[in-house]
């Protein structure tokens, strides 16, 4: 087990799949993904998004108890940001939303000039390997590049 692995919530051993699914969906009602660019000029679109299919919550509001623990949130959306705004580089982050909360609706928003779509598979492999100390990339690495 990694480090990271060990703050998993599957690696408490109380852990119970479908109890925590219950209670991921109650405490956050997430019905719609939104994936976009992380280019600044596409910070509002959740906004949008939320304005225009309506009965939408964005941003929404932090619920905590008596305490004043989070312990949950009034968004319907799940903001989604990669660069570029493409799917496939947010598909985990699909997965588990649809896991976790059955998320109803998914909605990829591009952007006009999007700068993060100017580079290549192939460009990138070669600036990734000219501008650090790694010469090159395990087989099976550079193999989903070419
Ligand atoms: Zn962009």
């Amino acid at each position: 087990m990694s480090k990271f692995d060990r703050f998993a919530f599957s690696a408490n051993p109380e852990f119970d799949e479908a109890q925590t699914r219950v209670a991921f969906s109650k405490a956050v009602p997430l019905k719609t993904l939104v994936i976009y660019c992380y280019d600044p000029r596409a910070a509002e679109i959740p906004n949008a998004v939320a304005r225009l299919l309506g009965n939408e919550e964005y941003p929404g509001r932090v619920i905590v108890d008596g305490s004043g623990n989070r312990v949950a949130s009034t968004t319907t959306i799940f903001p989604v940001v990669v660069a570029g705004g493409r799917a496939i580089d947010a598909l985990r982050s699909i997965t588990v939303a649809q896991h976790l909360f059955g998320i109803q609706n998914i909605v990829v928003v591009h952007h006009s000039y999007c700068g993060a779509t100017t580079f290549t598979a192939r460009a990138l492999l070669k600036l990734t390997n000219t501008n650090t100390r790694q010469t090159s990339l395990p087989f099976t690495t550079a193999a989903a590049f070419a």
